[in-house]
């Protein structure tokens, strides 16, 4: 899985959970946000803008 704003791998802890998060785009689509840019953002908005 790679982050859809700096396009770096996400890594996955051993649960098989995202170390980031999910933000859905205009269009209802899932994006996957890695932790560093999660932090870059105040909102999942602003994070929506940069995809
Ligand atoms: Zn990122």
């Amino acid at each position: 899985m790679k982050c859809e704003i700096c396009k770096n791998k996400i890594h996955e802890t051993f649960l098989n959970k995202l170390v980031g998060t999910y933000v859905k785009d205009a269009k209802g689509k899932k994006r996957a946000v890695c932790f560093e840019c999660q932090k870059k953002f105040r909102n999942k908005e602003e994070m929506i803008k940069s995809l």
